[in-house]
């Protein structure tokens, strides 16, 4: 719809409207500077005392005194933003109610983005000729001839001829290799689409022609591409990359967990012969400035990432393949409250791009929009090769014979030492961080909590210390009880990974044991190492959490023990049997890979729970159609419309003051058919020393929530220790 829409330019002193992501909620008026200005540059302009990075964001409104409106600062280095991003930010915007000023702080996380052009050494291919010949010299120039003259830096072409940079340093004395000095923010290798990718299967044959079929319409949609673990989805979109990028455009592939990153890395490498652009957390800023540049001049074929890079400057965006499609992480929970998921959609739909969703256990939402035709659903239904999906088992913990304190059974015991005689790796999982959930005081009952939220305190071992899960305040172990003054009486109760290991090592006291919880790595390269030696068959028994749960490839992996199937089953969310079932599916599909069959056996106190009898029968349509059955009757999303009214102050009284005065004047909500809910202590009651309250509005379906909600809360003049934000479609609820 906007893709290669024309650029409109303004003269020197003409009048400019500037978005700044400055908390100032409005595009400000300001002079075009000297040499003028492109709609969508990033200028410079000064507001008050300082100067602030902004974006031309249309002709100015003429509504200041002439006189006063300032002359805008330089232009930077920085293509324009285009078209099609300004107006993903502001739907964005509108669909999640967050200021404009805000999503742009999104779109302008480049790192240097003021900074002028820098420039750095490279080197290729000279005309020389060395005095001597070397097996790494050799290696060096048949590298350079490889890649046609590019050029590369002193240690990429060094790690790629596997050679010392002093071997590349000695051919460039002699004038063999050529050092070039060359913008810092040089293109990314081209990844070649038409490397031969693996046979596929007929299954997989019949999706990724369908995919290629959407690409090249040069049109938007959305498909959900599900399929069991190991079934082959990602050797499937790849082939949709591969399509996009035989068309010019740029591919965007979102990844649930950093963690994953480096295998799929491998993975493209080994299909296109090169490795994408990466975007997250844990790529350095020299890198991150280089990928921001290179998507604005499609130096960069191909992006993996988190979600937010979702808010990249991509020149011509194709393809967006969300990977895990359900992972609840997707959604952001600060600032702008949004689901990359859905975001994804939008931003596809305004640039005639396709939208890939994969997953084995899709959300809910994303069934249903398959169901009525809104996406299109691809199925992948067997394995890969001879792969089978596990066998499934109930463990009766009614029937076992356990000691206190104690929680694999003797059934899961006897079935890992099966395995241990075997050679082969068995995966107890428990989807709670640290060493037990409670510590309480055995003489006076009280437990340990956070100071700051209404959270307990989770013993972690490892870092001797409790730890607040909510805003990760920590502090020792007490020995005396904080309550009752009582010294000695401090004791854990219940498991965490942590404990399930250490019981792990008392019963299997010869095997070799890995724990995998995301807060036990300081770094992705810890975890990397970490899952590759598993990966190559050094650990007996891994003990995890969620972590696992998300795509990693353990061939020697054939038994997964659930050490508690009933924990997700427990509290009010609504969601609760949807995140079970998934969570469930997911880590038993960790099982039996390779050749070996795979068994997954859940340890639950109510076998008979229709969620555990879903997940046994392997029925997941049955299953589906139940839960839609269940929120449809209940008009709850995705039938209904729900959005969450977080309110916080230190003051308790305060938040639930104005949560009562905006229920009573609930007027603008019941125009549209809905209701409001609440207050109530929200879902996370108390953080960081804040109290949190939520009214929840519920609404028909087709309703226009966006904009009752804005009518509802904009009479309201916060006071400054008030907080209060919108969360469209929560999470929780
Ligand atoms: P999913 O993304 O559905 O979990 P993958 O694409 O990761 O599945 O495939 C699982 C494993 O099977 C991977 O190791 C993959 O390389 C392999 N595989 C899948 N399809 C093929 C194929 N057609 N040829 C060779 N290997 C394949
Ligand atoms: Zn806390």
């Amino acid at each position: 719809m906007y893709r290669g829409a024309m650029v409109e330019h303004f003269e020197e002193g003409a009048l400019i409207g500037v978005l700044t992501p400055e908390p100032i909620d409005r595009v400000l008026d300001y002079r075009a500077p000297e040499g003028g200005c492109w709609l969508g540059a990033f200028v410079e302009v000064p507001l008050g005392p300082r100067r602030v990075l902004g974006v031309v964001w249309g002709p100015g409104q003429g509504d200041y005194d002439a006189a006063k409106v300032r002359a805008a600062g330089r232009v930077l280095d920085a293509a324009p933003m285009r078209e099609e991003l300004r107006v993903f930010l502001e739907k964005a915007g509108a669909y999640t109610l967050t200021p404009l000023s805000q999503m742009l702080r999104l779109a302008t996380r480049a790192p240097g983005l003021s900074d002028p052009p820098s420039m750095r050494k490279i080197y290729r291919l000279g005309q020389g000729t060395p005095a001597r010949m070397t097996d790494a010299r050799a290696r060096v120039i048949a590298t350079l001839v490889d890649y046609g003259g590019l050029g590369f830096t002193l240690k990429e072409l060094a790690d790629m001829a596997g050679v010392t940079s002093s071997v590349v340093k000695g051919l460039a004395a002699q004038g063999a290799v050529e050092e070039v000095d060359t913008p810092r923010d040089a293109p990314f290798l081209p990844l070649d689409p038409d490397l031969p990718g693996k046979p596929l299967t007929e299954d997989q044959v019949a999706a990724a022609d369908a995919l290629r079929t959407g690409i090249r319409s040069g049109r938007y949609a959305t498909t959900l591409l599900k399929g069991v673990t190991g079934s082959g989805k990602t050797e499937v979109y790849l082939e949709a990359v591969a399509e996009c990028l035989r068309q010019g455009r740029q591919a965007l592939v979102l990844l649930p967990e950093i963690a994953l990153t480096s295998e799929f890395l491998t993975r493209v490498q080994d299909r296109f012969g090169a490795k994408p652009a990466e975007w997250h957390s844990g790529v350095t800023m020299t890198e991150r400035r280089r990928a921001w540049r290179m998507v604005g001049q499609g130096g960069a074929q191909l992006v993996v990432g988190a979600r937010s890079a979702l808010f990249l400057p991509f020149r011509d965006l194709g393809l967006i393949v969300v990977d895990e499609e359900h992972d609840t992480s997707y959604k952001q929970e600060e600032g702008a409250l949004y689901n990359a998921r859905d975001m994804a959609v939008l931003r596809a739909s305004l640039n005639d791009a396709q939208v890939v969703l994969a997953s084995a256990t899709p959300s809910l939402e994303t069934w249903a929009n398959a169901q009525a035709g809104k996406y299109a659903r691809l199925d992948l239904k067997a394995r890969f090769g001879t792969a089978v999906l596990p066998d499934m088992r109930a463990i009766d913990m009614r029937t076992e014979d356990l000691p206190g304190q104690a929680w694999i059974s003797p059934s899961l015991q006897s079935e890992v030492g099966k395995r241990l005689q075997a050679g082969e790796q068995s995966l107890l999982f428990l989807n709670r961080r640290g060493y037990a959930p409670v510590t309480l005081c055995r003489a006076c009952g009280a437990q340990v909590g956070c100071d700051h939220c209404d959270a307990r305190m989770v013993e972690h071992r490892f870092q001797k210390r409790l730890v607040c899960h909510q805003c990760g305040e920590t502090k020792p172990l007490p020995e005396t009880c904080p309550a009752c003054g009582v010294t000695g009486k401090m004791a854990a109760v219940g498991p965490g990974v942590e404990r399930i290991a250490e019981e792990a090592a008392r019963v299997f006291p010869d095997a070799r044991l890995a724990i995998l919880s995301s807060d036990l790595f300081g770094s992705a390269r810890a975890l990397k190492a970490q899952i590759e030696e598993i990966a190559s068959g050094e650990t007996d028994i891994i003990i995890g959490t969620q972590l696992v749960a998300k795509g990693h490839n353990f061939p020697r992996l054939t038994l997964v023990g659930v050490i508690d199937a009933d924990l997700g089953l427990q509290g009010s969310d609504l969601r609760a049997a949807e995140r079970t079932f998934q969570l469930m599916r997911q880590v038993s599909g960790r099982a039996g890979r390779a050749e070996a069959p795979g068994l997954a056996l859940l340890q639950t106190f109510q076998p008979e729970h229709p969620v555990i009898r879903a997940i046994l029968s392997g029925d997941e349509e049955g299953f589906w159609r139940a839960e839609a059955a269940e929120r449809e009757a209940a008009g709850m999303p995705p039938y209904g419309r729900l959005a969450g009214i977080i309110i916080s102050a230190e003051d308790a009284a305060a938040a639930f003051d104005l949560g009562t005065r905006l229920a009573r004047s609930d007027g603008p909500i019941r125009d549209i058919g809905g209701m409001v809910y609440g207050p109530a202590p929200a879902p996370i009651a108390r953080v960081r020393g804040r109290h949190r309250v939520r009214l929840l509005v519920k609404a028909p379906k087709g309703a226009a929530v966006q904009s009752a909600i804005a009518r509802w809360i904009s009479p309201i003049r916060l006071s400054a220790k008030l907080r209060l934000s919108v969360d469209i479609d929560p999470q929780s609820f």
